[in-house]
């Protein structure tokens, strides 16, 4: 197809779809155009009126009456075309059917078609001027018309058609009747030139069709835009700004209204700077540089106070240039950022504060102690822990617990007074910080108000509670320690108070300092001291005072640390209860206890201590009788040497694993009896097999009579009991005189063996010390 026919198709096909499609969008088109030729029907209907006068004009004196009816049809045609603009000429044609476009396009005949006649029937018989007065007259209309007539194509064409078809037949008429050749030339020109006065009229209606569909994605896209900042601005919480070059507000949103609280015409005498400013002193500082220098800025604070509160706003802004380049304005936006602010501010204060007891936070805590040290204020820091909150917790719940913890927080806050900050660190620990002072006695009298007011029994649901508390202090009088020195200081503190009994108050020194860094050695230690071979165990005989025979051993474990040398038991295995670390370590004594009970030991009675919290383990049950069934030991070959501890916490539960651990057959021994919460009626609940009088009462056999009294009466409630006894750390031959005395089954000490290593261990006892004939 060559490109003249493809465009005559496509301008084809684009007037079927204007004169055929119900589209929504050609609906708009047609009515866009129309409304562009209604516009102009006055004065065109005026320059028809004007124009049928001149022919009549041109024909006076003899005007034929056929032309006076022709020129009233055509006034009649006018008048109607005026009289319908008349009411529709307030009205702007959003759309407008198929069928009125048609009905334009008839109209357009109807005008073209009264023309038409008059150019038939009159030019032909007309003089040299009537018809020079109407050639002129054609030239004019059909240029004007179809022109005028091309926002509806159809209409232009019928028009100029009608008009050419006319006037060419007119001129046909008169080449025939006056055989004049130039009526021929004439007749060729005007169909020349109609055809362009057409073509001109299509190419002007499909500009105004594209400017019209144009103007529509344009005007909808604006729409658009509006609605989303609409949107923006309702759901962003933000407002949109633009200044000109003078620094007014271009537009004002409700929005902006809104945050800013501006009154109604505010904005139109005065600056936004201005306006800003007012509202919030503090920005004018802020923005006035960046204003100087005309640069952008970024979420500057804006807070404004009113009877609603405070508002927290954010500006940003950036500056608007001209096409040349110059200072046109600025645009940004404000953003309300007061739900930030406020939840900032609240997780700020969360952060900070414990929320069981409102109380200050670890986080607050160090805030303040490292606020303190860095200017160099003399201050006090006391470690509080809870003597017996643990068992509160575990055997009345945590809610119970929890109010505990509450009264607690606010009997050491009535504690502190000024100058104090009482924080939770949590779980039972509690600190307490005290600034300025100048010796240790305030932070001494706080921390022993502090125990005197926590060992006041405390009520909690109903019930009473006597919870009771440690302290231990930390000073810093010079440039001395820094905070986590001092917070490790008073935990050192602490410790010893712990050590010393619970419900007192220790103040660090250096010794402490060196009790504690060993501890942590020992504790280091420890956690490699299995595997790295650095545990052995040692045997301590027993012996039967009946038969004066060896009969059994005692594991006594051993350690050489790489660094401390030999660290007895009494000191690390407390330290490996609490690290957890006894778990790994007596599994390790029991293995040993069993493999030298089938081995070296054979025939004797094996004792191994256990720990309370080592029997507290989930599977030590399990680990004993996996290691009973391994070296295939008769459970009654061993013994489970036990202190009263492992009563005292949960007597119930005790029970049930200690009997649980009697029903393998294996055999259990009450160790240090005699110094501690000793009850009779645990002695005859509990499984034990053998109490072992403690040594206290054999070292001071020979010089409190009160002490013979005690193993005296001990060895007579085993007879009665049926149990055995062992007096251990026996030292003496005397001692030994008067424990046979007393009625004792068993005797351990120096006396016979202090305890040794497998291969000293000895074969035969001195004959010299027995009595057995
Ligand atoms: P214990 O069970 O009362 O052990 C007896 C302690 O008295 C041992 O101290 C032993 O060496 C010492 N001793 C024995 N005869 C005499 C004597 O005639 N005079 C004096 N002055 N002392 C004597 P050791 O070995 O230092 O053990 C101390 C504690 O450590 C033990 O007290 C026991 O409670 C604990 N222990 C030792 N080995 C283990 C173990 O393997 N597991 C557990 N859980 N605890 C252990
Ligand atoms: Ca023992
Ligand atoms: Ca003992």
């Amino acid at each position: 197809m060559n490109p003249y026919s493809q465009f005559i198709e496509t301008l084809r096909a684009d007037i079927a779809l204007m004169y055929n499609s119900d589209e929504h969008e050609m609906a708009l088109l047609r009515g866009a155009h129309l409304t562009s030729v209604i516009r102009v029907t006055p004065p065109m209907m005026f320059a028809n009126i004007g124009s049928g006068s001149c022919i009549l004009l041109s024909f006076y004196p003899v005007i034929p009456t056929g032309l006076w009816v022709w020129f009233a049809a055509l006034t009649l045609i006018c008048a109607l075309a005026c009289w319908s603009w008349w009411h529709m000429r307030d009205k702007v044609l959003a759309t407008a059917s198929v069928r009125r476009l048609k009905g334009s396009t008839v109209h357009a005949a109807a005008l073209a078609g009264t023309w038409a006649v008059m150019i038939v029937i009159w030019f032909p018989q007309a003089g040299a001027l009537q018809q020079m007065t109407i050639a002129t007259l054609v030239t004019g209309m059909l240029g004007a018309g179809g022109f005028v007539l091309s926002p509806l194509p159809m209409a232009s064409l019928v028009y100029v058609g009608l008009y050419t078809l006319a006037s060419v037949l007119a001129l046909l008429a008169c080449l025939v009747l006056r055989t004049e050749a130039h009526y021929l030339v004439i007749a060729l020109l005007l169909m020349l030139y109609s055809p362009m006065t057409l073509i001109g009229a299509l190419l002007s209606w499909r500009k105004s069709s594209d400017l019209i569909k144009a103007q529509r994605r344009a005007a909808r896209q604006g729409e658009m835009l509006s609605v989303l900042l609409h949107d923006f601005e309702l759901d962003a919480g933000d407002a949109l700004w633009e200044t000109d070059r003078d620094g007014m507000l271009n537009h004002v949103s409700p929005r902006l209204k809104e945050l800013l609280r501006l009154q109604p015409d505010e904005h139109e005498h005065k600056r936004f700077l201005q306006i800003l400013c007012e509202r919030s002193p503090a920005l004018c500082y802020l923005i006035d540089e960046h204003i100087e220098h005309r640069q952008s800025f970024r979420s500057l604070p804006i807070s404004i106070e009113d009877e609603h509160g405070v508002r927290h706003l954010t500006l940003t802004g950036k500056v608007l240039l001209d096409e040349k380049d110059r200072f046109a304005g600025r645009r940004g936006i404000i953003s309300d950022v007061t739900d930030k602010v406020n939840n900032e501010r609240m997780l700020r204060t969360l952060a900070h504060t414990d929320s069981l007891t409102g109380l200050a936070n670890r986080f607050k805590l160090r805030d303040t102690i490292s606020g303190l040290v860095s200017r160099d204020i003399q201050l006090a820091l006391l470690s509080v822990d809870l003597d017996r909150f643990k068992s509160v917790n575990d055997n009345h719940g945590h809610s119970t617990g929890d109010a505990l913890l509450q009264v607690i927080g606010r009997r050491l806050t009535a504690c502190a007074g000024e100058n104090t900050l009482v924080a939770r660190l949590g779980g039972d620990e509690f600190a307490i910080a005290l600034w300025p002072i100048s010796d240790d006695r305030e932070p001494i009298a706080l921390a022993q108000r502090v125990i005197d007011s926590l060992s006041e029994p405390i009520a909690v649901a109903e019930r009473e509670f006597r919870i009771g508390a440690s302290v231990g202090i930390s000073l810093r009088m010079s440039a001395g320690p820094h905070m986590d020195d001092l917070m490790v200081q008073s935990d050192m503190a602490l410790y010893e108070s712990k050590a010393a009994g619970r419900g007192c108050w220790s103040l660090y020194s250096e010794k402490i300092g060196e009790q504690s860094r060993r501890r942590l050695a020992i504790e280091d230690g420890l956690r490699h001291a299995v595997e790295r071979g650095e545990i052995c165990v040692h045997w301590q005989p027993k012996v039967s005072l009946a038969s004066w025979r060896i009969t059994g051993a005692e594991a006594l474990v051993r350690w050489t640390h790489p660094e401390l040398g030999r660290v007895g038991p009494d000191e690390f295995i407390p330290i490996a209860e609490q690290c957890g670390l006894i778990e790994n370590l007596g599994y390790y004594v029991l293995e040993e206890a069993c493999r030298a009970a089938t081995t070296e030991l054979r025939g004797l009675l094996i004792s191994v201590n256990v720990s309370a919290v080592q029997v507290q383990f989930g599977h030590f049950l399990q680990d004993l009788t996996a290691l009973l069934e391994h070296y295939q030991l008769e459970p009654q070959r061993l013994e489970l040497e036990l202190t009263e501890s492992v009563i005292i916490d949960d007597p119930d539960q005790a029970l049930d694993m200690l009997t649980a651990i009697r029903q393998t057959g294996v055999r259990l021994a009450l160790d240090d009896f005699g110094t501690g919460y000793s009850s009779l009626s645990y002695l005859r609940t509990f499984p034990f097999d053998t109490l072992k009088i403690d040594r206290s009462f054999i070292t001071e056999l020979l010089t409190r009579p009160d002490a013979q009294a005690i193993v005296r009466m001990i060895s007579g409630l085993a007879i009665t009991l049926n149990k055995r006894t062992v007096c251990e750390g026996v030292e003496s031959a005397e001692q030994l005189d008067v424990i046979r005395a007393l009625g004792c089954d068993e005797i351990q000490g120096y006396l016979i063996s202090p305890p040794v290593a497998l291969e000293d261990f000895p074969t035969a006892l001195p004959e010299c010390l027995s009595n057995v004939t």
